[in-house]
């Protein structure tokens, strides 16, 4: 099958040559750019943003760390010279690196990983390999920060592109959430109700920042993956009269609304407006409080794509990821994490044909590796995590090089004390058990 980086650059020359696709269409040719014109422009512009695609146009936060130049040799070095660069690293460094590699990675990072999988599974499998002095995680800047959290001190995370961020972990700002906390707090004050729960819970999806697990750690919170965030917001409702739930509006509506809670229940916080622009009884009413945060690739998926799968495949099974809005989850006939897709699909014994709302570098590796089944992606648009994508086959070249050379380049680390307020949530989710 073709890679999504191949697609994208033919749908690119071809649309610069006729002015037209006659493959398919991408969300944006920039795409087909070495991602390290991107770091120039950051540069010049004195701004990081996220890059052309799917995630959000707006400048990343000013504190989100800055990729430097990538050394020349690695842009100017042909696929071929970079797959030898990398595979003799990898082979010189052994057991000294171990290499991880997200569902939503490109398939020319994807293929030297030691380990495929979502944030958690990932963070999880470094624990397998106490005695790699680096863990070169191929994915998102939070997937990185969570890998130091659960690594060992002695072990050094490295994120090969700095820019490779996540725009919805963006969009809930520390400084915002502590704003909202405070108000929260002046409103429904502090003291538990007679059965003992607080006035609110607060619960981070694993897609934010550590400094906000830390915050969640400190006050009384919890962190949830797409995979248990219905065991999670049981835990939450047993110790708290309401939620408060970022930064994914759309997880956080899905999960609660499949445990029974109304929808005008679940107002909207904005975090630019007073109150997060609502009246105080909405919030006194409320028991799930969304902060306004999305995924850009998921909430490219819509209604209209399900149907027209429908009608063009009867029998079609439709599997999307909880990131995507309400009534895209609602057409679908289930909804669910990577591993659930994965799972779903690994569970259907006869030829099925599934219709897949999620990112397009794993739909894609799902349909390569389950021939029997027809799987496409539900958006016919090739759209994938544009700031992952940043992570190009030159970057890992250029850090796995250095590794052998004895440098550590790109190294997340986590503060210590946002590291242990962290794993007070992350226990909380791993000690948090079905109902
Ligand atoms: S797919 Fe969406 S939530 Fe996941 S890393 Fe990319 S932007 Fe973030």
């Amino acid at each position: 099958m073709t890679s999504v980086n191949t697609a994208i650059q033919l749908i690119t020359r071809e649309e610069a040559e006729r002015g037209a696709s006659a493959r398919g269409a991408t969300c944006s040719p920039a795409l087909a750019s070495g991602p390290w014109e991107y770091d120039l422009a950051e540069a010049l512009a004195g701004i990081p943003a996220y890059g052309p695609g799917a995630s959000s146009l707006d400048s990343a936060p000013a504190a989100t760390p800055r990729q430097g130049q990538l050394p020349e040799e690695y842009k100017l070095a042909s696929d071929e010279e970079l797959d030898a660069r990398i595979l003799a690293a990898k082979e010189r460094l052994g057991d000294r690196a171990v290499i991880l590699g997200h569902f939503y990675q490109r398939d020319e990072v994807v293929k030297y990983a030691d380990f495929v999988g979502d944030s958690f599974q990932l963070a999880n499998a470094a624990l397998t390999r106490p005695d790699a002095e680096a863990i070169v995680f191929c994915g998102v800047h939070f997937m990185a920060e969570t890998a130091d959290i659960l690594s060992t001190p002695e072990q050094a995370v490295i994120l090969p592109n700095l820019a490779a961020g996540c725009s919805m972990a963006d969009m809930a700002d520390t400084d915002s959430v502590e704003e909202c906390w405070e108000q929260l707090e002046e409103l429904f004050g502090t003291e538990p109700d007679d059965a003992g729960r607080v006035p609110v819970i607060p619960v981070t999806y694993m897609n934010s920042s550590a400094a906000l697990k830390a915050f969640c750690g400190r006050n009384g919170g919890i962190v949830c993956t797409s995979s248990n965030a219905k065991t999670v917001l049981e835990w939450a409702f047993e110790r708290g009269q309401r939620v408060l739930f970022f930064p994914d509006q759309h997880l956080g509506r899905n999960t609660a609304k499949a445990l029974g809670v109304p929808l005008e229940q679940m107002p909207m916080w904005n975090p630019r407006k007073e109150l997060g622009g609502n009246d105080q009884q909405t919030l006194l009413d409320s028991r799930v409080i969304l902060w306004h945060g999305f995924c850009s690739v998921h909430k490219r998926f819509n209604v209209g794509q399900i149907e027209k799968a429908r009608q063009e495949y009867p029998g079609v099974k439709v599997i999307v990821h909880p990131e995507c809005p309400m009534e895209v989850v609602d057409a679908a006939d289930s909804a669910g994490s990577t591993d659930f897709i994965k799972k779903a699909i690994a569970a259907a014994t006869e030829p099925t044909t599934f219709a897949i709302g999620t990112e397009i570098n794993m739909v894609n590796r799902l349909a390569a590796e389950n021939p029997q089944h027809t799987i496409f992606c539900l958006d016919p648009v090739i759209c994938p995590c544009s700031t992952m994508y940043r992570i190009h086959p030159g970057y890992l070249a250029w850090v796995l090089e250095e590794l052998v050379e004895g440098r550590i380049v790109n190294r997340i680390a986590v503060d210590d004390d946002v590291q242990d307020n962290a794993k007070i949530a992350l226990e909380r989710m791993l000690a948090a058990k079905p109902l």
